[in-house]
């Protein structure tokens, strides 16, 4: 969507860093307009208004002003702070792991509002109970999915053969499950229990509070936690070196920047 000269939005700081004496940049997430990276001027100063309202980790109505590179923060009222979340240290740890986690699958731009729900749901869950793995791998799975990448869990991803119980295993390379016949070209295809890919589907096609109260023991919650991994790291690398390489092109033949920029 393309913002007007002086705009409000929601969102949520999923990033900052110091900028200059006492300014910040922020990289938010929002509903209507995506991925932003802002600068809050001032910030840093005790006097700043702005001040407590933009902490990462901290959902805020904003307004803002368009400029030559960045986007500056005019006014900010924070309207959810996670302070359950922030007073315990293992807690936050997860929450920013998935800030993080969503920062990284965001490109700039292009809004996925079903997404940006998704985070905002899953840390209010993480305030509210003690047990985060589900939620984590709820989050997870279906970020994947918003964004275009969830493995094909029904059947095989190679013959689309329908699995008999036993044998399967995960390939992040090939997009999903295999049966034995399809492994052997797939070096990355790692055993899965029949366990785990019953919670993997019922994950990708229920509300997180269903979700949430599926009984998964400790060694079920380390397959999944491992799957889950595998999975996010061959997808984010393979994006990152995807933007890398159109980054490049952008730099020997400008012709190709317009290319560049609708990159993720
Ligand atoms: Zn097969």
């Amino acid at each position: 969507m393309s913002r007007p000269r002086s705009f409000n939005t929601e969102a949520l700081v999923v990033r900052s860093t110091e900028l200059g004496e006492a300014d910040r940049l922020l990289t938010l997430l929002t509903p209507a307009y995506g991925k932003l990276q802002v600068s809050a001027r001032g910030v840093r100063k005790a006097t700043s208004k702005l001040g407590g309202h933009l902490d990462l980790l901290t959902r805020s109505s904003l307004t803002l002003s368009q400029g030559q590179s960045l986007d500056t923060i005019t006014g900010a009222e924070a309207v959810e702070t996670f302070m359950a979340l922030k007073a315990d240290l293992r807690a936050l740890s997860k929450a920013l792991y998935l800030l993080e986690l969503a920062d990284a699958f965001h490109p700039l731009g292009s809004p996925n509002p079903p997404a940006y729900d998704l985070l905002l749901e899953t840390l209010r869950v993480l305030e509210s109970t003690a047990d985060h793995e589900l939620a984590l791998r709820f989050c997870e799975l279906r970020l994947l999915d918003l964004c275009g990448f969830l493995p094909q869990l029904a059947q095989c991803v190679q013959c689309q053969e329908k699995l008999l119980p036993g044998g399967h295993f995960l390939s992040p390379a090939a997009g999903g499950v295999l049966c034995p016949a399809c492994k052997a070209p797939f070096a990355d295809a790692a055993p899965i229990s029949v366990e785990a890919l019953k919670v993997l589907r019922y994950l990708a096609t229920n509300l997180l509070a269903a979700a949430m109260r599926v009984n998964v023991g400790p060694p079920l919650q380390r397959e999944l936690a491992a799957l889950l991994s595998n999975l996010l790291r061959y997808t984010l690398e393979r994006e990152l070196r995807s933007a890398a390489f159109l980054r490049t092109i952008a730099q020997q033949w400008p012709k190709a920047e317009g290319l560049a920029a609708s990159a993720p």
